[in-house]
């Protein structure tokens, strides 16, 4: 389990979470919500030729069969898995619907199974739903080897109604080797796209540079 490389160097890397609960999914069929996939972020990423690391649920998967494409055709972008309907696996994590601990190496091990044939930059990197785990959690994980990634830089943008927080947050608690946790879903996590710029600018201030999350962990 890991939150973050070595402190050393320059490298960061900037993550982004492809959540999608059957709620969010409800919401979608019901035209209550427009997407739950930010194309901004993407066309700045692509355009400023910005390395990142994306976590996809199964279901974001599955619902964005075309983004995945484009993010898994992109040699600067890796992707990772966050589960396969973003449920929790312990009690108590921000009100999501718990998976039953005898479905979760199940559960993992089918979302790398509808990531795998997008090809790209694959990866063993796992992150837990709202980063809620127990030693339960991790020992049922153990059979796929996964690298479990937290991060060390949480950019607290789900639901921000400002983009000015989310920079702050990421900026205040950068530093060589970090993992910044970001969200890619649009109607849960709408000012990210705002804040990316700034970020990127606030990084490149600093001296620090973004790189894919393998590069940054150190993992060849
Ligand atoms: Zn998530």
């Amino acid at each position: 389990m890991v939150d973050h490389g070595p402190r050393t160097g320059n490298k960061v890397a900037l993550t982004f979470d492809a959540d999608m609960t059957d709620a969010m999914r409800y919401q979608l069929r019901s035209g209550a919500v427009r997407s739950y996939a930010n194309l901004r972020i993407v066309d700045l990423l692509e355009r400023e030729n910005v390395p990142a690391t994306f976590f996809l649920t199964g279901k974001w998967v599955e619902q964005y069969p075309q983004v995945t494409r484009r993010l898994a055709a992109n040699p600067r972008f890796e992707l990772a898995n966050h589960t396969y309907a973003h449920l929790a696996f312990t009690a108590d994590c921000y009100g999501l619907p718990r998976l039953p601990q005898r479905q979760m190496t199940a559960d993992v091990a089918r979302t790398f199974d509808i990531v795998a044939p997008y090809g790209g930059r694959q990866t063993r990197y796992f992150r837990f739903p709202g980063l809620c785990h127990d030693r339960a959690a991790l020992d049922a994980l153990a059979p796929l080897g996964v690298t479990v990634v937290d991060g060390d830089v949480v950019s607290g943008d789900p639901f921000a109604t400002s983009w000015r927080p989310i920079v702050r947050a990421v900026l205040d608690g950068v530093r060589p080797g970090s993992v910044v946790v970001l969200h890619v879903t649009e109607a849960n996590a709408p000012m990210t796209d705002e804040a990316l710029p700034h970020i990127l600018a606030g990084l490149a201030e600093r001296g620090l540079e973004p790189a894919p999350l393998s590069e940054v962990l150190g993992h060849p």
